[in-house]
């Protein structure tokens, strides 16, 4: 093969001042003046973030030596000035952003996505890429090594050297991680899988690769082998407190908190957070095949030039979040109840926001740029989320599948079938396909339930298909102003006040007030510090103590600050409303119609 004529050097230049260098050798610039230009998104997180914003400088000389002028055509694209011989680019990269959606860099490690470090090179983006990364200078970096699923070029796995990109678009769908890196191995169904974790941490890695394991090969097996992949890599920062996870095509970046990772004198336990962390791997190792192959119509190709608006947002978050879950139990990992617990939680959180009754997932989906990526204080009350509903989605799909099948289909009968003929064929999901898709995969008509379930705004009829499945829908009031539902709780009901909240210097903030709320009609705004009920001082942390003292229908004096004006309301408690979901198994003979371990 011979050399590829575009040649990008990844350098951490300067570490402390968090610059990436980055030299691009253009072998064939365009005659009449070589255009490059940024992407202002990353596939995956649908929003503008202008990623060229965080390149400093960029300057550009021809291959004898000579100055190129290089000039800002917008945002995100520069020109450089007629050059008839191979042209230099060179350009920093700030790179502060400890989120697995644009780039990082000190001295406890580097990473970085594509979409914030390579220029593309314009009318060239077809062409394969040669990367190097530079292993940076000092002590500092010595024991430093580098995860990541681009080709090694004559490079030893982990190691820096020269690696390989068929073109822009594969270049920029493999992050980078490097650093002193805690590195272990696993196959599932013969594909090798790496986990690599960046930060402090104390992790039992055995244990993480046995159950990462077994959730791997399930989704291989729930698809149909042979994997879509040649080899998997699993990428975590580990931090004190954080989440966070992105999907690649053969790859994720992942953040989680250090206390998420299973531990040593843990035994057999799966602690809540574990179960949050395995959920989130699951739920991107899905995405291999639900987004990154199997894809909207829109999505082929990317426009990474301005938002790319799909309403199916909801079958691509939002079936991989119902299976993302689900998987760990049917793979073993948890039981049913555990899984239920889950479950009810993610019905807890639909159920508390009034947006749900306004906007539908296919909205919320078309949205995401300027809604789900930039709630404000007012999200709960105005938007849903095509994640957590769009699961909801999926769960009343699959029931319903079942039921008018006469329990021979279900929800994974669609997956198989959108790989089959949509993945694996490269062919995008055209917006108002699914119903025909569905019909398609298991011979039901589902059309109108899917119709008010997509483009309507009711909650989707879940107490009636649990019936059926042996589970009872039971439906309570919160008991604290933390309660995430999932358990059916003996704890007495905290009277109504609709606020969210959290600690201040001044005592309590309001973060969010719910529409039509004792709250909102008593006058109280996001941003408020309220400092005292009746008189005496409240902070978040009492905040649940002192409510728990009154009974619905009290009436309260609360003081606040409103910016820096004291003011003073009467709050009516009112009674709590039931939307705390909790499931419970009524009927194990019909719960195996849907829930089966080991399937
Ligand atoms: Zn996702």
């Amino acid at each position: 093969m011979p050399a590829p004529s575009i040649h990008y050097t990844v350098k951490a230049i300067n570490p402390n001042a968090h610059l990436w260098q980055v030299d691009l050798l253009i072998q064939h610039p365009n005659p009449n003046g070589q255009v490059l230009k940024l992407p202002t998104w990353i596939p995956g997180s649908y929003m503008i973030r202008d990623f060229a914003k965080n390149i400093v400088t960029v300057t550009a000389q021809s291959a004898s030596g000579s100055s190129v002028p290089v000039k800002k055509q917008n945002k995100s694209t520069w020109i450089c000035s007629i050059c008839n011989e191979p042209l230099k680019i060179q350009y920093t990269v700030y790179a502060w952003d400890l989120s697995v959606r644009s780039a990082h860099l000190d001295q406890t490690h580097g990473y970085f996505n594509g979409t914030s470090l390579f220029l593309e090179v314009v009318d060239q983006a077809n062409q394969p890429c040669l990367i190097t990364l530079e292993k940076p200078e000092g002590d500092t970096y010595q024991n430093w090594r580098v995860a990541t699923t681009l080709k090694e070029h004559q490079t030893p796995r982990f190691e820096f050297g020269d690696y390989l990109a068929d073109n822009y678009d594969d270049l920029i769908d493999h992050p980078v991680e490097m650093g002193d890196l805690t590195l272990a191995s696993f196959e599932a169904c013969g594909v090798p899988h790496d986990v690599v974790l960046s930060g402090r941490h104390d992790a039992d890695m055995e244990r993480l690769c046995r159950d990462l394991k077994t959730i791997c090969e399930y989704h291989i097996q729930f698809f149909g082998e042979p994997a879509p992949v040649s080899r998997y890599l699993f990428m975590t920062l580990v931090v004190g407190e954080g989440y966070g996870g992105l999907e690649h095509r053969s790859s994720t970046s992942l953040v989680c908190s250090r206390d998420d990772l299973p531990h040593k004198n843990d035994g057999d336990k799966i602690t809540d957070g574990y179960k949050t962390y395995l959920g989130l791997c699951s739920h991107e190792y899905f995405h291999t095949w639900n987004v990154k192959r199997i894809k909207p119509a829109r999505f082929f190709p990317y426009e990474l030039q301005e938002e790319s608006h799909t309403q199916l947002l909801w079958v691509f978050e939002g079936f991989t979040s119902y299976f993302d879950d689900l998987s760990l139990f049917s793979s073993g990992l948890i039981s049913a109840e555990e899984y239920l617990g889950l479950l009810g939680k993610t019905i807890s959180m639909v159920l508390q926001g009034s947006g749900r009754l306004k906007q539908s997932v296919a909205e919320s989906s078309f949205d995401t740029w300027t809604k789900f990526y930039k709630q404000d204080e007012n999200a709960l009350n105005a938007i849903v989320s095509y994640y957590t509903k769009g699961s909801l989605v999926a769960l009343a799909l699959d029931l319903k599948i079942r039921i008018e099948s006469a329990f021979t289909k279900d929800l994974s009968y669609v997956m198989r079938y959108l790989w089959a003929n949509y993945g694996l064929k490269q062919r995008g999901v055209e917006e108002n396909e699914m119903p025909t898709i569905i019909t398609a995969s298991t011979g039901v008509d589902l059309d109108d339930f899917l119709f008010n379930l997509v483009y309507g705004t009711e909650d989707p009829p879940l107490a009636e298909l649990f019936e059926t499945f042996g589970v009872h829908y039971g439906l309570r009031a919160a008991s604290s102003s933390t309660d995430l539902g999932g358990k059916k709780g003996e704890d007495p009901a905290l009277p109504y006040f609709g606020i969210r909240h959290k600690n201040s210097a001044l005592g309590l903030e309001i973060t969010v007030v719910k529409e039509n709320s004792p709250a909102q009609q008593a006058g109280l705004s996001s941003g408020d510090q309220l400092i005292a009920l009746d008189h005496l001082k409240v902070d978040s942390s009492s905040f649940d103590k002192r409510l728990l003292k009154y009974e619905s229908g009290k009436q309260i004096t609360a003081t606040y600050f409103r910016r820096d004006e004291l003011m003073s309301t009467q709050v009516t408690l009112a009674s709590p409303p039931e939307n705390i979901c909790y499931l419970e198994i009524s009927d194990q003979e019909k719960l195996k119609k849907w829930l089966t371990s080991g399937q």
